[in-house]
């Protein structure tokens, strides 16, 4: 549950220790003996690194399992308010920050508008980091394992500087520095697109939502709208412009174009208030925008040849009533909510930190294709 370096002799330690949590996140109530054959993990060790998450206080055992044959293992699982995790979800409007616990869960949370006419950068990272005592004022801060932090722009490939943003008027912001310095904690960036996909995969109890041998089309639908492609193992497209798609006659967007997807179908868009939740705005949501939005869909999927659409963000909120509408706009793709509900994006930002210092889950899929 630390960094890790291949070449020390305790990295398959390491690895197999990540391995048990990440089961026990996504299985409810298994024994060792259950978590060694799902692993394919031999039970004395399995055994060791059980008991060493238990002395650790990351694990309990809850009860005992009833059993046909008599013998009743007892029962573990995560217990989630041990350790945390900062969430940082930076978006175009506002930018949430939350304590999160061992299961992505929001604790503590404040919203802020995010600053897009600071004339300094320096003065909404402070805002920022502000925040972040605050949310995490409640807790021992030992507790705190890391920042992730998610924005809806171009990230360096070391996850430490946000390159580009197109809501954001600076060039290289250096944000881990920013907390490293500041609150003494390590932290890490990534697209929150792509926050999302993994979140979708890694937290959302392996729901295979995103296997399919087609690219999928995976929309975050908020207070702005960006895309990713994500096939087989892999996610694309970070930094694409599917937000400013011409997709109607009308509408002013924040680029200064007439007509894009986002000046269409954003929350700020169909509420004209930048404060209002994408959730609270599904009875309002028109043929003309279900349109505007198919129409994004429709050129997209002219480009890669994708079957399926996975709508996330605030977008996860979507109601029946428009998914089916909105599949009634697409003939011959599937269109589907994401399992990550109303709270994606704290938990997508969260991840980005759970999976770098706890989970590995990234890693570990990485090593698969290696193997
Ligand atoms: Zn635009």
């Amino acid at each position: 549950m630390t960094d890790m370096k291949l070449s020390q002799p305790k990295a398959a330690r390491t690895i197999n220790t990540a391995r048990v949590f990440g089961c026990l996140r996504t299985h409810d109530n298994l024994s060792k003996a259950e978590i060694a054959r799902i692993l394919d993990l031999n039970k004395v060790s399995t055994g060791e690194i059980v008991d060493d998450l238990i002395n650790r206080g990351l694990v309990t055992e809850t009860g005992k399992l009833e059993s046909a044959n008599g013998r009743r293992p007892t029962c573990l699982s995560i217990i989630a308010d041990a350790k945390y995790v900062l969430s940082v979800d930076i978006g175009s409007r506002n930018t949430t920050v939350a304590l999160c616990n061992l299961l992505s869960e929001p604790v503590h949370l404040e919203r802020l508008p995010t600053k897009t006419d600071a004339p300094k950068v320096e003065e909404f990272c402070v805002e920022i980091i502000k925040s972040c005592m605050r949310v995490m004022r409640p807790v021992d801060k030992e507790k705190i394992i890391g920042a992730g932090i998610a924005v809806g722009g171009k990230v360096s490939a070391n996850g430490r500087i946000i390159e580009s943003c197109p809501y954001l008027p600076w060039k290289d912001i250096p944000i881990v520095e920013a907390f490293e310095q500041v609150l003494k904690m390590r932290a890490t960036c990534r697209n929150s697109t792509y926050a999302l996909v993994d979140a979708e995969r890694y937290a959302s109890f392996g729901s295979g939502l995103l296997s399919s041998d087609a690219p999928i089309i995976y929309i975050e639908w908020g207070n702005s709208v960006n895309m990713a492609l994500v096939c087989e193992d892999r996610v694309f497209g970070e930094g694409n412009s599917f937000a400013h798609l011409k997709v109607s006659p009308t509408g002013l967007c924040s680029c200064g174009q007439i007509g894009c997807l986002e000046a269409n179908v954003s929350a700020w868009a169909l509420s004209g208030n930048s404060d209002v939740h994408l959730k609270d705005l599904w009875s309002r949501v028109e043929k003309d925008s279900l349109q505007c939005m198919a129409n994004a869909i429709a050129m997209t999927v002219q480009i890669t040849g994708s079957n399926k659409v996975v709508i996330s963000g605030e977008g996860a909120t979507i109601t029946d009533y428009c998914l089916r509408e909105l599949a009634k706009l697409c003939p011959g793709m599937t269109i589907e909510r994401s399992h990550l509900g109303e709270k994606a994006n704290i938990m997508a930002a969260a991840e980005v930190a759970l999976d770098k210092w706890v989970y590995m889950t990234s890693m570990l899929a990485k090593m698969r294709t290696w193997l």
